[in-house]
């Protein structure tokens, strides 16, 4: 191998001021072209692109060398910092370049795969199979950097406010946080298995029972469900537990770390304290527990002023205790064709709404998808609810209220992305609270807990356990939202093990589960538990946010595909029968 050059800067760095200078650089061959006598490379690193020229006084057998670069090439480069003929405005060190003195090729390369350009469109799986080489844009590294910066940041911040920083085991028992587990087999137990943590939820409460008061973690966790742009099967929080505090305590220590964040990530003021939604308000309000306040479109509840009508679709709905909702898209009527209309029908038929009435409000007349059913007074009367002025748009949908406001907050967010109006340099941040303690399950037939089980009831809504009026029972849970994200959670725990054998009762545990699944959790509450509670960060979906991009996977070096495989590796892959002898497992996939 050639000699290593030793670096004296980044490529990124030089500028007009080390004219002059002899220096050395390291990295890799952007791309290179002969004019003349003259061979350019521009070399990359990290930090960005330089230009070297090999002429102009470059030894001749350097020269030569030069001539074999091609793309990719692994290379250093020694030479002097000089002003550029013809300067590239767009690139930071394009005041400049090096003419070489002395060149190592490191390695040579292969055609490489994929571009190696910030603006490539290659297909996400190809960019994720060569990800070493996706890697070296310098989009990617900045992100990297961006993302070490933000642990930094964090690490700061609970670090100086008292919090103890504590690894939580891997290897664990199932937390139910609402996804399935991944399942480590255990060879020394044989039949027995590890399941990795979905949240180090139960051992951070048994941390406050031991006495840390205020913990963090920067955790890995891990849940097996069904993927989607803004999600992995294993991904990052910031987990954190405080003891002998309530909600408002927690909320205010978490706003002055987001202030924090966004200031010295972003140099962005976040104003606090942050606005707070009751959970019913942004249900009733967006039609959704983490709306995106970047824009309006609020829902209008107008079964008052249907109840009478004569179509009905809407006074049957009103009958059986369903909802009729809409919302006025506000100078949006010559925005969207009929066509337009028809596949927001269909996108909500996936939320399960039967339909959608539209009406378009113009200045003569009201033109609707109902006008067999209402005169143009009902219709003008209709638009008095919405507020809504000649060149509105109102849509209206009506069912049970969980499909109502699925498909309403759908259509809201579709609209506004649709309009142009998500701007992912203005953040909306706020808190969502006063969550329901329990939701329905049809598929289970059972209550599950919204937030986990371990997640306090209000102490005046507690009466209803007795009762059974489940529905009745709020929670003190809240939500950090962002621009339309969940990008935390957390609530204030039962600190009481008698409560908590009861809410795992409600949720349909048998004594036998509850004693295996959770004896030891329960068991520590008997020993003098703290009041406590707590919160996690989405790290991943934070670093999203604050880079403003919309794909979990461009924040994480090696990341998942749509079916949780790495295509690089290839994992999870099949084992070797010895492997599974050894652990006294059977594959049967005939069954399935
Ligand atoms: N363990 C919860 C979660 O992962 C967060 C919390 O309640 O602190 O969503």
């Amino acid at each position: 191998m050639d000699k290593l050059l030793k670096r004296t800067h980044y490529c990124g760095v030089l500028r007009k001021e080390n004219i002059g200078e002899k220096v050395t650089v390291n990295g890799w061959v952007q791309k290179n072209r002969r004019l003349g006598n003259l061979i350019f490379a521009d070399i990359r690193d990290r930090s960005g692109i330089v230009q070297v020229v090999f002429g102009n006084g470059t030894p001749a057998d350097v020269v030569e060398k030069a001539n074999s670069l091609r793309g990719e090439y692994c290379v250093g480069v020694t030479g002097t910092v000089c002003e550029r003929e013809s300067k590239n405005e767009e690139l930071e060190t394009g005041f400049i370049e090096i003419v070489a003195e002395e060149l190592s090729i490191y390695s040579e390369s292969d055609t490489p795969p994929i571009y190696i350009k910030d603006d490539d469109n290659v297909s996400g799986d190809l960019r994720l199979k060569y990800r070493y080489l996706d890697l070296r844009k310098p989009s990617m590294q900045k992100t990297l950097q961006f993302r070490s910066r933000m642990y930094n940041v964090i690490r700061n911040f609970y670090f100086e406010n008292g919090f103890t920083e504590i690894e939580t085991p891997v290897l664990a028992k199932p937390t139910p946080e609402g996804a399935r587990d991944y399942l480590v087999p255990s060879r020394v137990n044989p039949g027995k298995f590890y399941a990795l943590p979905q949240s180090p939820q139960q051992f951070k409460q048994l941390l406050m029972i031991g006495g840390t008061d205020r913990y963090v973690q920067i955790a890995k966790c891990y849940r097996d469900e069904d993927l989607r742009a803004d999600r992995q099967p294993e991904f990052t929080q910031i987990d954190l537990e405080m003891s002998f505090v309530d909600q408002d305590d927690i909320i205010a220590v978490q706003e002055a770390f987001l202030k924090r964040l966004f200031k010295e990530m972003k140099g962005i003021d976040i104003e606090t304290p942050l606005p707070r939604l009751s959970w019913d308000e942004a249900m009733n309000h967006f039609g959704s527990d983490k709306p995106d306040l970047r824009f309006g479109f609020e829902l209008v509840d107008i079964a008052e002023a249907v109840k009478d009508c004569s179509f009905e679709v809407f006074t049957k709905a009103i009958a059986e205790g369903e909802k009729v909702m809409g919302i006025n898209f506000n100078g949006c009527s010559e925005k969207f064709s009929r066509k337009d209309i028809d596949k927001m029908v269909e996108s909500v038929k996936t939320f399960g709404a039967k339909g959608l009435v539209w009406i378009r409000k113009e200045a003569n007349e009201i033109k609707s998808s109902v006008n067999k059913f209402f005169s143009q007074e009902e219709l003008a009367a209709l638009c008095d609810k919405f507020g809504a002025k000649a060149g509105d748009l109102i849509l209206i949908c009506s069912g049970p209220k969980t499909v109502v406001w699925s498909a309403l907050g759908f259509l809201r967010r579709d609209l506004a992305s649709k309009l142009g109006m998500l701007d992912p340099n203005e953040y909306k941040l706020l808190w969502v609270v006063d969550f329901p303690m329990f939701e329905w399950s049809e598929e289970e037939q059972r209550y599950t807990a919204m937030h986990h089980p371990f997640t306090s009831p209000k102490k005046e809504h507690i009466k209803y356990l007795k009762t059974g009026e489940l529905d009745k029972i709020y929670a003190d849970a809240y939500d950090i939202v962002i621009n339309g994200y969940e990008a935390g959670g957390g609530s204030i725990r039962i600190h009481d093990s008698e409560l908590q054998q009861t809410i795992f009762e409600v949720l349909r545990l048998s004594e036998d589960e509850i004693r295996t699944r959770f004896g030891f959790f329960i068991d520590a509450f008997k020993y003098g538990a703290p009041p406590h509670g707590g919160l996690a960060f989405g790290l991943d979906r934070l670093c999203m946010l604050l880079l403003g991009t919309d794909d979990i996977r461009q924040v994480i070096a090696f990341p998942k595909n749509q079916n949780a495989q790495c295509v690089m590796s290839e994992a999870p892959t099949i084992v070797l029968q010895q492997q599974l002898d050894e652990l006294s497992i059977a594959i049967n996939l005939a069954e399935k």
